[in-house]
């Protein structure tokens, strides 16, 4: 049985849905600028199945433009909606333990607890980082 409530994950996935309109709005913003419109409408696409190889396909461009902690921030976006209902969604995957409802709030991507997050960007330090 998850820690999370009914109430948590509706506000945890609203947070998401926030953040996820964000980012693509600024992604299409980038590729209208430069011109690459067939992408920008992709992106603009409400997700379902169909939608998901077109994204996919759009992704993997965008990585080709320099976009790519956008565009990984936007993939674990994706992964967290998709774990949003599981009852493993929120729990740490290092330590196991619960996350906290505020936190996959403020960040529904999170996938560790504060503690093991802190752990894994001590260890990983300078990997995670890149040119921007
Ligand atoms: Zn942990």
């Amino acid at each position: 049985m998850s820690h999370l409530t009914k109430k948590d994950r509706l506000a945890i996935r609203a947070a998401l849905e926030a953040q996820r309109a964000q980012l693509l709005r600024g992604l299409k913003g980038v590729l209208e600028e430069n011109g690459q419109t067939r992408f920008a409408d992709v992106l603009g696409r409400s997700s379902g199945d169909s939608a998901d190889e077109a994204l996919a396909v759009t992704l993997g461009n965008l990585s080709a433009a320099r976009m790519d902690h956008e565009v990984r921030t936007l993939q674990a976006m994706e992964s967290a909606f998709k774990r949003l209902d599981d009852p493993e969604y929120g729990q740490c995957e290092d330590c196991g333990g619960n996350i906290p409802a505020a936190r996959l709030i403020a960040n529904p991507v999170a996938i560790r607890c504060v503690a093991c997050q802190e752990r894994f960007e001590h260890t990983h330090a300078g990997q995670t980082h890149g040119s921007m």
